[in-house]
């Protein structure tokens, strides 16, 4: 199997699934007739299976009552579907526990512990493997560190080695739906082309690929950060938020992903959202990108550990370091030089997005974290009225699990858009 076929693909027809009210997608039988409405009803169940698969996956468990409530299907087309999911293998349902309450207790539904994703992430001194369940726990993470910068290829083949090595202690009667791929550069979405990977050197790599083919499983990658914010999304600080922009700080830049109604704004090739190259300072130095005064020639983690004397292993107290500057130090003011930049760049996303939520990760929730008036007032002295009377900023939530969660998100894609396709294609 090559890393672009996609289970749920193969065996469906290309339908596009309905949107609307949940309402709109209950069973109507008979208000299509001929040969439509066959197609219509396998278009509405494959439709509602997505929904319920989808709310047990980033909510947890739920009653089946809390399905017929957060569905608005009624209660037996609920029991089928639960059902469906079960025979799948997608989903378990157990008794309640406090039997002894007055009426017919509920079943709970959760997503089977035996499903889950690999996820992996290269980056320039070593390739993190991990194992992610259905409801989006990390159950395993194994680091690899390597000599130097790896190749493509070379990330491609440890990556398969950790794999193996973890699906060999996984349970034999388990469900891999695939391989998910955070990559730190800007990756063509459809077929996992990692088109410019400057700190890794890798350019027009086929990495998703060569992945699919030393593991035998479907492989897709994605950019590191628009991986993150759909992980802060569904599972971290943008719980239950359709509009939110991510932006992290890393030790290699800034990287930015923008969730629109829900969904991963892609762009036509799957490159937008690259925030930390907008323009904040038309006098500044020139990126590694081309272009002058990018965010991210002007806010930086480097910056910051320098000015704390911290080394780049110690990242993680660079929290405390900058919430302890004295007011007029050395530190305090790097802080906020990097916070009015940081501003100037919020402001663009405030003005072009709309966003509900703002989050930050890295070294940018560190910046929030030690000057958060400061970083609230610019955006609101500079964005527009109307969109900037709303939107909050938090940092983000997930810590080291987001690139994992994020990645498996996207393995678990095929199977979270068309659950009975995608188990039976397997
Ligand atoms: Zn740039």
């Amino acid at each position: 199997m090559t890393g672009e076929q996609r289970p749920g693909e193969r065996v469906t027809p290309t339908f596009d699934v309905p949107s609307g009210s949940a309402a709109d997608r209950t069973l109507v039988p008979g208000r299509a007739a001929g040969p439509d409405r066959g197609a219509r009803l396998d278009r509405v169940r494959q439709s509602n299976l997505a929904t319920v698969l989808g709310i047990v996956h980033t909510e947890g468990a739920r009653s089946r009552s809390g399905l017929t409530q957060a569905t608005g299907l009624n209660r037996s087309t609920i029991a089928a579907l639960v059902g469906e999911l079960v025979e799948l293998g997608l989903v378990t349902e157990t008794e309640p526990e406090g039997l002894n309450r007055v009426g017919r207790p509920s079943p709970i539904v959760a997503p089977a512990s035996r499903v889950v994703a690999f996820a992996v992430n290269p980056e320039i001194d070593s390739v993190t493997v991990g194992v992610v369940g259905l409801d989006g726990v990390v159950r395993q993470r194994v680091r690899r560190e390597t000599d130097g910068v790896p190749t493509a290829l070379e990330a491609a083949a440890l990556a398969a080695e950790v794999v193996a090595e973890l699906r060999a202690g996984l349970d034999p009667t388990g469900f891999v739906v695939g391989v998910g791929v955070a990559v730190p550069g800007l990756v063509r979405a459809d077929e996992g082309l990692v088109r410019l990977a400057p700190h890794l050197g890798w350019v027009d790599e086929p990495f998703a690929r060569q992945l699919a083919d030393v593991t035998g499983l479907p492989t897709r990658a994605q950019n590191d950060a628009s991986l993150g914010a759909l992980a802060e999304a569904r599972f971290g600080a943008g719980r239950g938020v359709d509009d939110l922009v991510y932006l992290n700080g890393g030790a290699s830049g800034v990287g930015g992903g923008v969730l629109i109604d829900g969904r991963p704004f892609s762009g036509r090739g799957g490159y937008a959202g690259e925030i930390g190259h907008t323009l904040v300072n038309s006098s500044g130095v020139r990126c590694h990108c081309g272009a002058t005064g990018c965010l991210e020639t002007e806010v930086g983690q480097a910056e910051l550990l320098a000015v704390t004397g911290l080394a780049r292993w110690q990242a993680d107290e660079l929290d405390a370091a900058l919430v302890a500057a004295p007011l007029g130090s050395p530190v305090a003011v790097e802080v906020a030089r990097q916070v009015d930049q940081l501003a100037i760049a919020l402001r663009n996303v405030v003005n072009t997005f709309d966003p509900e939520l703002i989050v930050l990760g890295g070294f940018l929730g560190s910046l929030f974290g030690a000057a958060p008036e400061r970083l609230v007032a610019g955006v609101t002295a500079q964005a527009l009225p109307g969109s900037r009377d709303d939107v909050r900023i938090v940092r983000a939530a997930l810590g080291r699990d987001r690139l994992m969660i994020g990645a498996a998100e996207r393995a678990f894609e095929a199977l979270l858009a068309d659950p009975a396709s995608a188990v039976r294609g397997a």
